[in-house]
């Protein structure tokens, strides 16, 4: 089995000149997945990278946890059977995403597997943590529907082939313009609040359908996770207080030509073990809602060592990458494991490293306190779990280019 590695999309490059007007932004709206995609920016870049079946050390897992990114007893890092090395060596020398199709196809079985037998069970892929278009139309033929936060992210899920009838629109501050795609199209809608109410009944009138509505119950509960990304407690922006419930079902009554209530909606509940039961004593249809857990672990951003300095007190590797491409540790204090791709020679000093990029800022950091063989310049260093919250939260700040993305497919 040939490994292959494709680029799944690529940044514009640099205008030739930068004097574009500024009321231009010469990074147009979608940098890297314009919702038309052009041939040139979809196209496949075979590298033809020769597997090396023999190393291959995902083999020896066992087959019901099967990780894309190993390191060999060669001391080199693989994505699934190929070299990261080798593949820093065929593409051009910046920073980039590197992919495993095949992990993201393992971590959707897992799901199917989980939701047998729930009929009519639906895994939403959550589009925010990962809006490449490729990723997306794969996703999709793997059976997805797709949970959308904005109109374009409805749009380009529809670009994808997604069915709109298992598409989920949600949101706190969803505007009607939105609102009217998504009952032209069928998709389901959240209800957030009492003004997001009136204008989904606002946009099933000027859309002439009626639209199939959820509650989003704020379930009330501490998941214990960094504030940023707590969404189901009493002080969150999100969802319908349960005071007011009664009120909702009310007001979704008063409009039975444009409304239609068909289920009720939370996000980060808590009683997660007992929803098959649920589900199949009362004949409900369960749509989930996975972000993360289906693309965080399918990627690393790719980097390579710029240098090694120290303050005195501290000791820094400084790589290309940065938190322009890659922003979690800097916004969420997120911790990615970070390793080196290539093994480091045997006199290389094991210290003790923040790991940062040539941004500006003090918090552009990938990684603090990491323990790693002293980097030569020019070594490959990846950041893990970067397939959710990354790409589509990087910017082009300092002027750093969106990196390009690739994926390696065996086949
Ligand atoms: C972001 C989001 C998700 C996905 O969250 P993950 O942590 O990536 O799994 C699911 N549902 C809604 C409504 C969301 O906003």
């Amino acid at each position: 089995m040939a490994a292959a590695t494709h680029l799944l999309s690529h940044s514009p490059s640099l205008p030739k000149t930068l004097n574009h007007p500024l009321t231009q932004n010469p990074f147009s709206k979608f940098p890297i997945l314009p919702l038309k995609p052009s041939q040139n920016v979809f196209k496949r870049h075979s590298l033809s990278i020769k597997a090396v079946l023999s190393q291959n050390p995902a083999k020896t897992l066992t087959p019901t946890f099967q990780h894309c990114f190993t390191k060999s007893p060669d001391g080199f890092l693989y994505c699934e059977d190929t070299k990261v090395q080798d593949i820093m060596e065929k593409v051009e020398k910046r920073p980039f995403y590197l992919y495993s199709k095949p992990q993201i196809t393992r971590n959707v079985e897992a799901y199917t597997e989980a939701l047998e037998g729930l009929k009519n069970s639906i895994i939403g892929y959550a589009i925010k943590a990962n809006n490449n278009f490729k990723i997306l139309q794969h996703l999709k033929k793997l059976g997805c529907g797709a949970v959308l936060v904005s109109g374009n992210e409805l749009e380009l899920a529809l670009r994808a082939g997604f069915d709109p009838t298992k598409c989920i629109f949600n949101g706190n501050g969803k505007i009607l313009e939105d609102l009217i795609i998504a009952a032209q199209e069928g998709v389901f809608v959240n209800v957030d609040s009492e003004f997001d109410l009136e204008n989904i009944v606002a946009a099933a009138r000027i859309a002439g359908r009626k639209v199939n509505v959820l509650l989003r119950i704020n379930p009330d509960v501490d998941p214990q996770v960094h504030p940023y990304v707590a969404t189901g407690n009493k002080n969150s922006k999100f969802g319908i207080r349960n005071e007011k419930l009664q009120w909702f079902l009310d007001a979704v009554k008063a409009h039975p030509n444009e409304l239609k209530l068909v289920g009720a909606h939370c996000h980060l509940g808590s009683t997660i073990t007992k929803v098959r039961e649920l589900v199949l004593s009362r004949n409900l249809n369960l749509i989930i809602e996975p972000g993360r857990s289906l693309i965080a672990n399918t990627c690393c951003l790719v980097n390579h060592v710029t240098g090694v300095k120290t303050n005195g007190t501290k000791n820094f590797v400084v790589i290309d990458g940065s938190m322009a491409e890659l922003i979690r540790p800097s916004l969420y204090d997120a911790y990615q494991h970070i390793e080196l791709v290539s093994p480091a020679p045997p006199d290389a000093e094991v210290s003790t490293f923040d790991v940062v990029g040539p941004v500006c800022e003090s918090a552009d950091f990938l990684g603090k306190e990491r323990k790693l063989p002293t980097p030569a310049k020019g070594t490959g260093l990846v950041v893990h779990d970067a397939g959710a919250y990354c790409m589509s939260m990087a910017s082009t700040y300092n002027l750093k280019m969106r990196p390009p993305e690739y994926w390696v497919t065996n086949c």
